[in-house]
């Protein structure tokens, strides 16, 4: 694998710490590698953020400092951006979500536009992200009526006063709506899949969530995602990694890889498009809005990036980048 002649896993640390970086090096590269057999020409996965507007206050989230609050899509630019997907062959394998920095059930279009989604693309997987305030009985009824579609909840934590730090939400109208979706799970009265995702910044920390989401709700899969720096204006995440593990804190190595992002397409509300799904800004040249570009355009311009996939410290914009997808 040409990438790895960048990578120098030796000086300046110890051993276990290099065991670590050997052991995460590998499958990664592996992965990215392993995009190019699919997604040089259409993405791997495609973001559209409907409306910048959430009822959380998260400390890790861009979305409570954001210049970019209450942006909304038209609803124009979201059916031209459908109709730009149209070329995509039904046997490409992708992934669509309408979020970003956002509660994407408070856009009151979310189900009509994802009806859109399923009539052009029905065999594309839908991810319908939600910190699950409002996965109300008639958000959850339309929802999983669509077949490809998957619950993501960015629960966070089920411990309440942890919750209540993380989010700025309580945790218990958040967990009656999480048991109904359970039940509804448990009497097969849906089948879609739902996994509980939460940030970790320590080990101990992950297996706390886990644990606590297997023992209430064995039926959800739960993901532990390491914290991460915003990229764009935005550096929300930069102090929750000072408190984190120190092979997370030393994590320096990362930036000699390539990233998986370039074979993504992320779409903000004001159309223009971004480097990656942590780029809270997006670009703001013209050259790079969907609203004055087709988007399978907008994503051959990364092309190279996925032909070559550089280390990303050669990258403008990715230098200091240590996240990993
Ligand atoms: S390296 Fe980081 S900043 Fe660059 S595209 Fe990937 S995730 Fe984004």
């Amino acid at each position: 694998m040409a990438i790895l002649k960048h990578i120098d896993v030796s000086g300046g640390i110890d051993n276990a710490l290099a065991r670590h970086q050997r052991n995460a090096i590998f499958p990664f590269s592996r992965q990215v590698t392993g995009l190019q057999n699919c997604f040089m020409e259409y993405p791997r996965s495609i973001s559209i953020e409907t409306l910048v507007l959430c009822n959380a206050t998260c400390g890790f989230c861009p979305y409570p400092d954001s210049p970019r609050k209450n942006q909304k899509m038209s609803s124009e630019l979201f059916y031209k951006i459908i109709d730009d997907l149209k070329v995509i062959p039904e046997t490409h394998n992708f992934y669509i979500t309408l979020s970003r920095i956002n509660e994407p059930l408070m856009d009151r279009r979310l189900k009509e536009f994802s009806l859109h989604i399923q009539k052009v693309f029905p065999t594309t997987k839908q991810i319908i992200w939600s910190n699950g305030t409002l996965l109300t009985k008639r958000n959850i009824e339309w929802i999983s009526k669509i077949d490809s579609a998957s619950f993501s909840i960015s629960l966070n934590s089920l411990d309440d006063d942890e919750h209540k730090i993380f989010m700025g939400l309580p945790l218990p109208p958040v967990v009656r709506k999480l048991d109904y979706l359970h039940d509804l799970l448990s009497k097969n009265l849906i089948n879609n899949d739902v996994v509980l995702y939460a940030p970790y910044l320590t080990q101990k920390q992950a297996e706390k969530f886990q644990k606590s989401c297997a023992q209430r709700y064995p039926l959800f899969k739960s993901v532990n995602r390491p914290v991460f720096t915003w990229a764009g204006g935005s550096k929300k995440g930069s102090v929750e990694i000072l408190q984190s593990d120190p092979n997370m804190q030393n994590a320096s190595w990362k930036k000699n890889l390539p990233c998986g992002q370039w074979f993504d397409l992320h779409i903000l509300a004001n159309g223009y498009v971004t480097k990656c799904c942590i780029d809270e800004a997006g670009f703001s040249d013209k050259a790079y809005n969907t609203v004055d570009n087709n988007c399978l355009d907008l994503y051959a311009r990364t092309l190279p990036y996925r032909q070559h996939l550089p280390s990303r410290i050669t990258v403008q914009g990715c230098e200091e980048c240590i996240h990993l997808d």
